[in-house]
């Protein structure tokens, strides 16, 4: 493995950093899990879009710059070494939008690619219901067929809809064929939330934030040509997303690095505890490992390989390093760490998300079954 950078990613990195230092906006903005807050985040958005950066390694037809995924790499290290702002169009580019480059039709890239990547449609995903988290194959919101329109009827509640209070659209599995077994019969649907028979209610969060939605569909007609993949075939199409989702593009080595470098700081201006500086050295050790293995999988990819169930050992590791990082800048922080305004509430709020990362995604122990089964080959019971 070759680690140097070439030179024509050292100027890109140059461009990106001189770029994101001239245009990030300061003071930060408001929480992109409120209604206020994402569209200001949006409008940053879109700012990213007309520059170029909002999807650069996308094709140039789609509003990206056709960049190698080292460069991806490159931009997401500068973003979050930045300070940019969180992407509340994450769900549609770093989610959906591999699994349409994957599955999905030439009409659905065209009507949705340039329109995620700008901020002119903002995506959710519609996996959790009720009775259906981790056992994701238990849904019961259906599709039915409805041939005389061409399409199908859906019903059904999904819930945990990250920011699906402030989205346009939603992605997500319904069981279209109830007599198949479990993980088949699911068909994979996007969905226009502004169709007659969809309700969105908005959930606070214990920080306040109402970054979550339960969204209920009575009768709610969705065309063939707004299903991904084939009918009945939906689970294949969505472990494409959760594998997106848990493997590479949602959690970029960037944000860790830029996390731990940040704590660095933290401990020069107020650490002198031999205890707190080990830990220190231990969470940036393995924000830079994370970066290396990374690029191992970049490497695999770019070779031609699929991502696979390994996705789970990523997603365990960063759920569990952004843990750490942040419970190590609230013990430096001290008595500090309660206060919520002013520069030091960055980490408690940053904190309480992190305690998430091992729920979202699929919970981490549903993370260590496959690993267990799927990677290491042990037997189910
Ligand atoms: C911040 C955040 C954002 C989210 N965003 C979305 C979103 O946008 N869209 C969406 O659809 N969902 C979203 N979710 C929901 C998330 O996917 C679910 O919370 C998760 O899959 C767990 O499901 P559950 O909450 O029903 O818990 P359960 O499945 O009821 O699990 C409860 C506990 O039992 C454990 N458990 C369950 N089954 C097993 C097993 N077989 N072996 C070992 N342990 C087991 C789990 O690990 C967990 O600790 C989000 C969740 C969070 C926290």
């Amino acid at each position: 493995m070759d680690l140097t950078f070439s030179p024509d990613e050292e100027r890109f990195r140059a461009e990106c950093r001189a770029w994101l230092e001239a245009n990030v906006p300061r003071p930060a903005l408001p929480s992109g899990d409120t209604r206020e807050g994402f569209a200001a985040h949006l409008e940053w958005e879109r700012r990213l879009f007309a520059a170029r950066y909002a999807v650069v390694s996308w094709p140039e037809e789609y509003g990206g710059r056709d960049a190698s995924l080292w460069e991806w790499l490159i931009f997401e290290e500068e973003y979050y070494r930045a300070g940019a702002p969180q992407r509340v169009t994450q769900n549609g580019i770093f989610l959906l939008a591999p699994t349409l480059f994957e599955f999905g039709t030439d009409d659905q890239r065209a009507r949705y690619l340039r329109n995620m990547a700008s901020g002119a449609q903002s995506w959710c995903q519609g996996w959790s219901e009720p009775n259906a988290g981790s056992d994701l194959a238990g849904i019961r919101s259906k599709a039915v067929r409805d041939e005389a329109a061409g399409g199908w009827r859906l019903s059904g509640q999904k819930t945990w809809t990250t920011r699906g209070a402030f989205c346009t659209h939603l992605f997500g599995l319904f069981r279209s064929d109830p007599e198949a077994e479990r993980h088949r019969g699911l068909t994979y649907f996007l969905v226009d939330l502004s169709a007659p028979g969809v309700t969105v209610r908005g959930v606070e969060r214990l920080d306040g934030d109402e970054g979550f939605a339960e969204v209920f569909f009575d009768d709610v007609f969705v065309a063939d040509a707004d299903v991904l993949g084939e009918p009945d075939q939906g689970w294949a199409v969505a472990m494409a997303t959760t594998g997106s989702e848990r493997g590479l593009t949602l959690r970029s080595p960037g944000r860790f690095l830029a996390t731990a470098t940040r704590l660095i700081e933290l401990y020069r201006e107020r650490g002198d505890d031999p205890v707190l500086r080990d830990r220190l050295a231990a969470a940036y050790i393995d924000a830079e490992a994370y970066r290396w293995q990374t690029f191992g999988t970049v490497t695999r990819i770019v070779e031609g390989a699929g991502t696979g169930p390994e996705s789970s050992m990523v997603k365990i590791f960063w759920s569990e390093l952004d843990v750490a990082l942040h419970d190590l800048a609230l013990d430096l922080l001290g008595p500090h760490a309660e206060l919520l305004d002013g520069p030091d509430g960055a980490w408690m709020k940053g904190y309480e998300f992190a305690l998430a990362g091992p729920i979202y995604a699929g919970t981490n122990e549903i993370q260590r079954n496959v690993v267990a089964e799927r990677v290491l080959g042990l037997p189910r019971r």
